[in-house]
């Protein structure tokens, strides 16, 4: 187990910057999420820790070591990619073996299989020759060569497939406490056993596993993949977008599967996705990225409450959040946010916002922090017209159109959309299309950006 550690970090593709100045600290045990839309630089961040991607500046640590010239095979990482990359013509056995076995001793594998050989070759003679001998005995001369072959070779099928194994432990322990490399090999394989029935236990694949991967389901196959990196038992553990090609239903069960295996296992992990709900429902911690960028690092609460700029406010959350461009005006004696889409009376707690007077901001609120129809304050309340209903079971989407504004006796026809919120409500909505109803946004849950740096403007 280890810290993992980014300072400074760049990586350049000739003259395109995929990640700048990426600075983040991994703890010990910490199940770290990195998250942005496409194109954000989350594989690459990734792929420089693993060693696959050479960085252009600064340094990484796993641990106290800087492991830039590390080569990958010695930075004791697994990872767990998009594609299961699983051998196809191998049975799951073997697919959760391979790592392990390419590290293991070849020469004492050969000489195994050179000693096997020699047997079954002296085994066969041997029959060939009890086959001439009962051919003579019970038919004369005729059919001698046919007739021994034939017995040959189904009493060697049948020898082989019955006492392989006894053969087997019987010529490993004449043969092998001979051999150095004997030893070792035999030691090597038992022990790849064992991790292979252990690993095999932890992701319930134990009746799996002497299928091949076409035998598999989606889910079954994910499973064999992280088994294949958990078997390593490495310091650290990447996953990049694991579970992006399974369905819907698998990708939740996956999801919670993960989240009970990284607790168990406590290794040190990134996990790269696009989907924030993964995100949020995985990660001891988040840290969004966008343009090569890290925007904010934080917990699932920190992030979703406290968005440091617009940009982490829209991606965390969904649906995202409702913004409205607009300005600060002073009215009597407190602050308006003013816009053409609605006026918004300040709440106190803002008072910061004097700073902002006759300057644009944009104001931001998240679906589920609309109410309809409810009673209260008579300040900051919306008459509006349902425009789209979207039940989902547990909630309902509804996308709530603001009044045009009349422009020298015009309507708007394309109006933009910001005239336009949605609104997450719990349950089945008996609200329908072309209703009229009024809403209210939740004063604390209100939030207000710079609308030149973007920065949200902390209260
Ligand atoms: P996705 O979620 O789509 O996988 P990502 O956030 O993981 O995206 P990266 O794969 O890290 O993004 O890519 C970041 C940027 O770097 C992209 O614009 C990509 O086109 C570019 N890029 C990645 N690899 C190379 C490469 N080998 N050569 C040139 N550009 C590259």
């Amino acid at each position: 187990m280890a810290k993992v550690k980014y300072e400074n970090v760049t990586k350049r593709f000739g003259n395109f910057t995929a990640v700048k100045d990426f600075n983040l600290e991994i703890e010990d045990h910490e199940f770290l999420c990195l998250v942005g839309p496409s194109g954000c630089g989350k594989s690459t961040t990734l792929r420089m820790l693993a060693g696959l991607d050479i960085i252009t500046e600064g340094t990484i640590k796993i641990g106290e070591k800087i492991v830039n010239e590390v080569e990958p095979k010695d930075r004791s990482i697994a990872m767990v990619f998009q594609s299961y990359a699983l051998y196809p013509h191998y049975n799951v056995f073997d697919n959760l073996a391979f790592g392990l076995r390419a590290k293991s001793k070849k020469s004492g594998k050969r000489l195994l299989q050179l000693l096997f050989l020699s047997l079954y070759i002296l085994i066969i003679a041997g029959l060939y020759g009890i086959g001439q001998l009962l051919n003579l005995i019970l038919l004369g001369l005729g059919n001698t060569i046919f007739i021994a072959g034939v017995v040959s070779f189904f009493v060697t099928i049948v020898a082989y497939s019955e006492i392989r194994k006894e053969i087997r432990e019987k010529l490993i322990s004449i043969i092998g406490n001979k051999s150095k490399s004997i030893q070792e090999y035999i030691a090597t394989e038992r022990d790849i056993e064992e991790k292979v029935n252990n690993t095999a236990k932890l992701l319930e694949l134990e009746e799996q596993l002497y299928k091949k991967p076409k035998q598999l389901s989606g889910g079954q196959r994910q499973r064999v993949a992280l088994g294949r990196a958990i078997i390593r038992n490495p310091t650290v553990f990447l996953l990049d977008e694991p579970l992006s090609n399974l369905d819907a239903k698998l990708r939740v069960q996956m999801r919670a599967e993960l989240q009970r295996l990284s607790k168990k296992l406590g290794v040190t992990s990134i996990y790269v996705t696009h989907d924030q709900i993964e995100a949020m429902t995985l990660g001891h911690r988040i840290a969004v990225m966008n343009e090569g960028i890290l925007q904010q690092v934080g917990t699932p609460d920190e992030v979703y409450l406290s968005p440091v700029n617009k940009f982490v406010a829209g991606f965390i959350g969904s649906p995202s959040m409702n913004f409205v461009n607009g300005k600060i005006e002073e009215k009597e004696n407190s602050l308006t946010f003013v816009s053409d889409v609605l006026e918004y009376k300040i709440p106190e707690r803002y008072y910061v916002l004097w700073k902002y007077v006759n300057k644009e901001v944009i104001l931001g609120i998240r679906p589920e922090h609309i109410q309809v129809n409810t009673a209260g304050s008579t300040d900051n309340r919306y008459k509006v017209t349902i425009g789209v209903s979207e039940p989902i079971g547990s909630d309902t989407f509804i996308y709530i159109d603001f009044p045009k504004p009349v422009i020298e006796k015009y309507v708007y026809i394309d109006f933009p959309k910001e005239f336009t919120m949605i609104v997450k409500l719990e349950g089945i909505s008996t609200l329908r299309v072309d209703e009229e109803v009024e809403v209210t946004f939740s004063t604390e849950q209100i939030h207000f950006f710079d609308k030149d740096s973007e920065l949200r403007i902390i209260p």
